[in-house]
């Protein structure tokens, strides 16, 4: 098989792993047309938006996790990538102006050391022999030696472990092999120490599949808070697991199982599973950026965000006594809690504010609807 064989199936693959997308199913960022099938859009640790050549290393694994497409019962073509061969694409594609950077992970191939080593033979060779400077996200397989975590860390702008379930319960369910505690938080903690040591900035970023162990939204913001707060983590993805056990129509027997991300979003449950990742999203801005804390976040008998609204607007539904709010003594993080004004929007209404008081008139020149905010500001 040629090199641009394997690239095929292996940046098709990497799909399943979002990590760098917070939109629906048929938008931009999750589907890519036949000329960039091998490069995702990402937003960068500065905030710029980029494009990355997203590939595994190799698609061979070794473990059992029943979510995921290559778990070594799957029937599928099996290939890796050499270091070189992946350097060479990838510089190819970077100085053809395609791509800025790398998303580079794989399946458990042998040994976790042994693929932790190849992975990072390819970003040796990109950083010393063709002196790539850019972006390189890679992913650190749980359970993988110190020595490896910290070459990691050196070499990659971004690291991650995906946690995958919110606890070890789920996790079991999901996988016997894989080890909560003592594989993926113990290696996410060992990152979060390794990279207080490097010189550059190395982000850590995890992701969770929503859905696939049954677990409920409270189990997955109790974890949130704690990797965000406990872990400095960068960013946490969040990707909905489509099931084929939930479409409606089986396939036949004999045949293989359809991939979750290549299920057509026919049924309403298809389509829930991706508004319950959007709420998820909603809910870890409101974590990282709006000042709420986890046991703020609104949630129904079950433990569930509720599909209907956007979590800010329950929290504000049922908290009457915190408005209307006086927009021109508020501070910051009060005036995020109206609904309709994020971050941008406060910012504005704080600057304005100290050159005249605010009113009707003014307010609007800010780019807000007073008449949706009128019922939850005084002026
Ligand atoms: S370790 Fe990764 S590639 Fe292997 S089965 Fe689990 S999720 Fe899939």
């Amino acid at each position: 098989m040629d090199t641009e064989q394997k690239l095929n199936i292996l940046t098709d693959s990497s799909k399943y792993d979002l990590a760098c997308s917070c939109r629906m199913k048929d938008e931009p960022g999750r589907l890519r047309g036949q000329a960039g099938r091998w490069i995702y859009p990402a937003v960068l640790p500065d905030g710029r938006k980029t494009f990355l050549l997203k590939v595994l290393q190799s698609n061979k694994c070794i473990n059992d996790c029943k979510y995921c497409p290559f778990n070594d019962s799957r029937d599928i073509e099996r290939v890796t990538l050499e270091s070189s061969e992946l350097a060479n694409v990838f510089m190819e594609l970077f100085h053809a102006g395609r791509v800025e950077g790398l998303f580079l992970s794989s399946g458990v191939n042998s040994s976790v050391d042994k693929t932790m080593e190849k992975m990072l033979d390819t970003v040796r060779i990109l950083r010393n022999r063709h002196k790539f400077r850019g972006f390189i996200h890679l992913k650190i397989i749980p359970g993988c030696s110190d020595e490896a975590i910290c070459q990691a860390v050196h070499l990659a702008t971004r690291v991650s472990v995906n946690i995958e379930a919110p606890n070890a319960g789920r996790l079991s369910r999901l996988s016997v092999k894989k080890n909560f505690d003592e594989g993926i938080i113990n290696t996410i903690k060992k990152i979060n120490q390794y990279r207080q040591n490097v010189r550059h900035y190395c982000g850590q970023t995890t992701q969770f599949v929503v859905g696939a162990a049954g677990e409920s939204d409270a189990e997955i913001i109790k974890a949130t808070d704690r990797l965000y707060t406990g872990y400095e983590m960068e960013r946490i993805y969040y990707s909905a697991y489509q099931s084929p056990a939930i479409e409606p129509a089986k396939p036949e027997p004999g045949t293989q199982l359809p991939l979750f991300a290549d299920i057509p979003l026919t049924s309403s449950k298809t389509n829930a599973s991706f508004i319950r990742e959007h709420r998820l999203y909603q809910t870890d801005f409101l974590l990282r950026k709006y000042g709420f804390s986890s046991k703020e976040i609104p949630l129904d008998a079950s433990g569930n965000l509720s599909l209907e609204k956007d979590p800010k607007l329950m929290w504000a539904q049922s908290h009457a006594d915190f408005f209307p709010l006086d927009i021109n003594k508020a501070d910051y993080y009060e005036i995020l809690r109206v609904p309709g004004i994020g971050p941008v929007q406060a910012k504005r209404i704080i600057k304005q504010r100290k050159e005249a008081r605010l009113n009707r008139q003014n307010i609007s020149c800010l780019g807000l609807k007073i008449d949706k905010l009128s019922s939850y500001i005084k002026l």
